[in-house]
């Protein structure tokens, strides 16, 4: 039994230009939704290990069908424009763009009614898992009201990563401790003190952290805008 609810296997295209290849988004091995092979011999449920430049975050972003949560067109037409990469490199630190098991593209950077929205959305009406986007080491993870149950990892080179409103932590997540790209960090929710749909409210920012300010006194940068133009 996996904490994942089962579902069907999300599949996606791996590129625009290439519609007749198709990956499958859901590696997780899930004894609920296999089939048994008759005949075949038991194996023991053993997680292969995954290169986290491969395999470990979505190869392509869907925009949500269903958007429910405002967004901003103009970076939606980014995403649709771009040629759409897992990882991308800021100040020489390689980032996953979508630092999840699977979602879809439901929100962007950039002002959002009179505030700045700091981060991307992705979305999942499922509790997937959320991954560190790059190594690093955890500077934050605590609960707060506007961001609920978040995680900021520090990546060096004055590069940061936030993941919000996460149901929950992984066990072994520590502060001060490190992580590894692709190292499962929590579980996709929808904590806050107000109601919201169930994503991931993922932030890149750089700068110095403050003594005072900590990750508040960085500065947001815009991810999807750094994917390459078509
Ligand atoms: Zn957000």
């Amino acid at each position: 039994m996996t904490n994942i609810a089962p579902k069907a296997p999300v599949t996606i295209p791996v590129s625009q230009s290439d519609s007749s290849a198709e990956i499958e988004l859901d590696p997780a091995p899930d004894s609920e939704t296999v089939e048994p092979i008759p005949g075949a011999p038991d194996l023991p449920e053993q997680p292969v290990p995954v290169p986290v430049e491969t395999n470990t975050f979505p190869q392509q972003l869907e925009i949500c069908g269903t958007m429910t949560i405002s967004n901003r067109p103009g970076q939606l037409d980014e995403l649709r424009n771009s040629n759409y990469a897992p990882l991308v490199e800021i100040n020489g630190v390689s980032l996953a763009v979508a630092p999840v098991q699977a979602a879809c593209f439901s929100s962007g950077f950039g002002p959002r009614g009179s505030s700045l929205h700091k981060g991307l959305d992705l979305h999942n009406s499922d509790p997937v898992d959320i991954y560190a986007a790059a190594d690093g080491v955890v500077r934050r993870k605590q609960y707060r009201d506007d961001y609920g149950n978040m995680i900021v990892l520090d990546h060096g080179d004055g590069v940061f990563t936030r993941y919000a409103h996460l149901e929950s932590f992984n066990a072994g997540l520590a502060l001060d401790g490190t992580v590894k790209a692709g190292d499962q960090i929590g579980i996709m929710g929808n904590t806050a003190s107000y109601r919201i749909p169930r994503h991931l409210h993922y932030e890149v920012l750089t700068g110095e952290w403050g003594a005072l300010s900590g990750s508040f006194g960085l500065e947001p940068v815009d991810l999807i805008a750094q994917l390459p133009e078509n």
